[in-house]
């Protein structure tokens, strides 16, 4: 098994040793159109680089205000104007530096983040763009937390670790060509703050470095969603690239879980003329027009609605009515359809609520990771370390 795993890593480090280092720069506050904000120290202290060159060392007190003005950066302290820049550096001086970024225009809550932060201007010059130069534990910390609270248990967090470092490594340079390798929106992976959860902080560290890989030792896609509803789905089901560990999985730990069910009803007249104008369906003929109403997935979750020959994928029904998942039933209620749903998300992977009752219940997290995925290995990326310095 030990050699199993040494043989494993060191290929791992074959391919991937490109994109493993230990810090990475997030762009934070993607999707605000920040134009003055504050910086305020809450852990140590910082230093402050205008254009590269030290301008403030950690003895001044470190709040900051920061706006736009004519394509440059003012900076200023409550008493006064620094400078003009085209870009700064807020550099801590110890390892557990943490800052709180406060958007002014537009107001904003204020965030909280750890370790350093550049700021400069988006290519228009019309707004701030912010980025985190952050240990990667911590980041995933941080990740974590957003994806999945502060509620569920240890075990928990340590495969939910695992599977956001396995995500971060798998889409590590997604925005290289725009300055910065990942954004903080769920196009990445979300990350609203840092975390200062004391068991999402021990589930990272217990796992640090750990990532998950197929059998030809590629990152897993580490897809993860909500609640499956009772059945997990394969992922060419839903994305139409299959995977040797996206398999369907019948999971009955999420079934009391609180996004288990769902309900949603439209006006018949909707449906109807959702189904012949969007799919050509033949609403006109009663047999088929009482299949549309009485449509429901008893075995096992399906993938076309009602009639196979009209290939109708459910993801599209659920993308275009915003269902939470394509696990429903459809039947007439009087004037309406009625829709009831199971799960929420697409359903690939792991499924959340599912894992969170499995750690309750004293399951491990290696356990749970192989039954939500199938035929994956653990690779501690620190082995990586060994190598290297042979
Ligand atoms: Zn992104
Ligand atoms: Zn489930």
């Amino acid at each position: 098994m030990r050699i199993k795993k040494i043989i494993l890593s060191f290929f791992f480090f074959a391919s991937f040793s490109s994109i493993f280092a230990t810090s990475l720069n997030v762009r934070i506050l993607t999707t605000k159109v920040i134009q003055s904000f504050i910086f305020s120290p809450i852990t140590g202290t910082y230093d402050v680089y205008g254009d590269g060159v030290l301008l403030l060392n950690s003895d001044t007190p470190g709040i900051f205000q920061l706006t736009i003005e004519k394509d440059s950066i003012i900076l200023k302290t409550f008493e006064r104007t620094i400078g003009k820049y085209a870009s700064l550096k807020m550099k801590s001086k110890q390892l557990d530096g943490a800052f709180k970024i406060k958007s002014v225009i537009p107001e904003g809550k204020v965030r909280t983040y750890e370790d350093d932060v550049t700021i400069g201007l988006t290519a228009d010059k019309k707004q701030f763009l912010l980025i985190n130069n952050i240990d990667i534990e911590k980041y995933i910390a941080g990740v974590v937390e957003s994806e999945s609270g502060t509620r569920t248990s240890l075990e928990y967090y340590k495969l939910q670790s695992i599977l956001c470092r396995t995500y971060l490594l798998a889409h590590i340079n997604r925005h290289v060509l725009e300055g910065y390798q990942v954004c903080d929106d769920v196009h990445c992976q979300a990350y609203l703050s840092r975390s200062v959860d004391a068991d999402i902080k021990k589930g990272v560290y217990d796992t640090k470095g750990l990532v998950v890989v197929d059998d030809d030792l590629n990152l897993i896609t580490a897809a993860f969603h909500s609640n499956c509803g009772g059945q997990t789905v394969a992922s060419q089901d839903v994305w139409a690239t299959p995977t040797t560990y996206l398999k369907s999985v019948k999971d009955t730990f999420c079934l009391r879980q609180p996004h288990a069910k769902w309900k949603r009803t439209i006006p018949m007249e909707d449906w109807k003329a959702y189904l012949q104008l969007k799919h050509k369906y033949p609403v006109d003929d009663s047999l088929m027009l009482n299949n549309a109403t009485s449509f429901t997935q008893t075995y096992g979750r399906a993938i076309y609605f009602t009639d196979k020959d009209l290939k109708i994928p459910l993801k599209i029904i659920r993308a275009d009515f915003q269902l939470k998942s394509t696990y429903f039933s459809v039947e007439q209620e009087g004037e309406s359809v009625l829709f009831n749903g199971k799960g929420y998300g697409h359903g690939v992977g792991l499924c959340q609520e599912g894992a969170m009752r499995q750690a309750k219940l004293n399951r491990s997290y290696k356990e749970i990771l192989n039954f939500y995925y199938k035929d994956v290995h653990l690779v501690d990326l620190s082995a990586l370390n060994y190598f290297r310095q042979e």
